[in-house]
């Protein structure tokens, strides 16, 4: 799962993506197929598949990947204008890749 998730294989370097942040929990790149101006991929390190499957110690992480958004944003100079943060969680919520991430939309 690890070994084939696309995501980890952009978190471990053997794929390219476009990085704005790599911190020690969380990446962030930017969406291959932006569904906005600005579209961003903010991932934690860790491989967890989705919201159902986050742990008691995995708040920690949550706090941060919204952390991080709020602070991409600001950066991105689309903090003023407004964004959206989505968290798809499994099919049915519109989540095609299984490991999660949450979704920065903004700059209209
Ligand atoms: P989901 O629908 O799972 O919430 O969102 C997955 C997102 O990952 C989609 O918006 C899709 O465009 C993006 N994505 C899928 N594969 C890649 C990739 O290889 N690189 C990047 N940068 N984004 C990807
Ligand atoms: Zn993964």
């Amino acid at each position: 799962m690890v070994e084939s998730c696309i995501f980890c294989q952009i978190i471990r370097g053997e794929k390219p993506a476009d990085f704005l942040y790599q911190g020690e929990a969380v990446v962030a790149f930017k969406d291959i197929r932006p569904n906005a101006p600005v579209h961003v991929l903010v991932v934690p390190r860790k491989h967890i598949r989705s919201v159902n499957d986050l742990e008691e110690a995995d708040r920690i992480i949550v706090g941060e990947m919204i952390f991080r958004a709020g602070e991409i944003a600001k950066e991105q100079g689309i903090s003023g204008s407004g964004y959206k943060l989505v968290y798809n969680v499994e099919r049915g919520g519109g989540q095609f890749v299984f490991h999660l991430h949450l979704h920065l939309l903004g700059g209209w």
